[in-house]
Order: structure tokens, then C-alpha cells, then sequence
């Protein structure tokens, strides 16, 4: 049995997961809870949020995030992934700042416009 909190809304529900029996999850208040639970025990994955370098703007970070989830266990080759990179401005929000990240077919998007 694992112990977790589900991290889908700001509701927190304490879940507990069964290996042993299916990844059968219980005090889920929801399915998106149940999805989760088994989800964070089979596969876990997450959106990454980040920064980058911006050039031609009084802003000089733009933030970004994966327009997908991606295995948990990618994060940091992820992460490494913007390093090094200067968008110019400007950057339209949704805009791809680096494509198929770690072979997983996730991109890192702009959140913002930055002019
Ligand atoms: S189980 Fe459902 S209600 Fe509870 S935190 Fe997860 S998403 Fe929210």
C-alpha cells in the first residue's frame, strides 16, 4: 500500500494505492483521483514549468512549461534542455521555444507574450 496526495486540484485527497490488488486506489473523491493514483505508482509524470532567456526586450526571462506531462524521471533532461537558449522578442504566447523535448514528443511553450 502507498500513501499519496493527489495533486490534480487544490482539493488534496489523501489517496492509498494497492499494488498488490491492480493499483486498486481508495479515498479518491473523484475518477481524475483514481487516474492519478495508479498513474503516479505505474508512470509518473508532470507539466514542467521554467524560464528563458529572452533578447530585444525589457524582459529578461520568459516563462515557459511543456505543453504535455512527461515522465517524472526526465525532468532534469529536461530542464537542461533550455539551457543556453535566448528567444528574441517578441514571443507570442504558445509559442514552440524548444520542440520534442527528450524524444517525447512534449514541446516547452512560451505563457506569456513578451514584447
Ligand atoms: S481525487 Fe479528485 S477531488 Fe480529490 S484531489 Fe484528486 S482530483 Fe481533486
Amino acid at each position: 500500500m502507498k500513501e499519496l496526495i493527489c495533486i490534480v486540484c487544490p482539493k488534496g485527497c489523501r489517496l492509498t494505492v494497492d499494488e498488490e490488488n491492480g493499483y486498486k486506489v481508495s479515498g479518491n473523491s473523484c475518477k481524475r483521483g483514481e487516474e492519478y493514483g495508479k498513474m503516479e505508482l505505474i508512470n509518473p509524470v508532470r507539466v514542467i514549468t521554467s524560464t528563458v532567456a529572452v533578447e530585444n526586450s525589457v524582459h529578461r526571462r520568459c516563462p515557459v512549461k511543456t505543453n504535455g506531462a512527461i515522465p517524472k524521471k526526465l525532468i532534469f533532461d529536461a530542464m537542461k534542455t533550455l539551457d543556453g537558449i535566448k528567444v528574441k522578442a517578441p514571443i507570442k504566447r504558445g509559442q514552440k521555444i524548444a520542440e520534442n523535448v527528450c524524444s517525447t514528443g512534449v514541446d516547452f511553450i512560451a505563457v506569456r507574450d513578451i514584447f
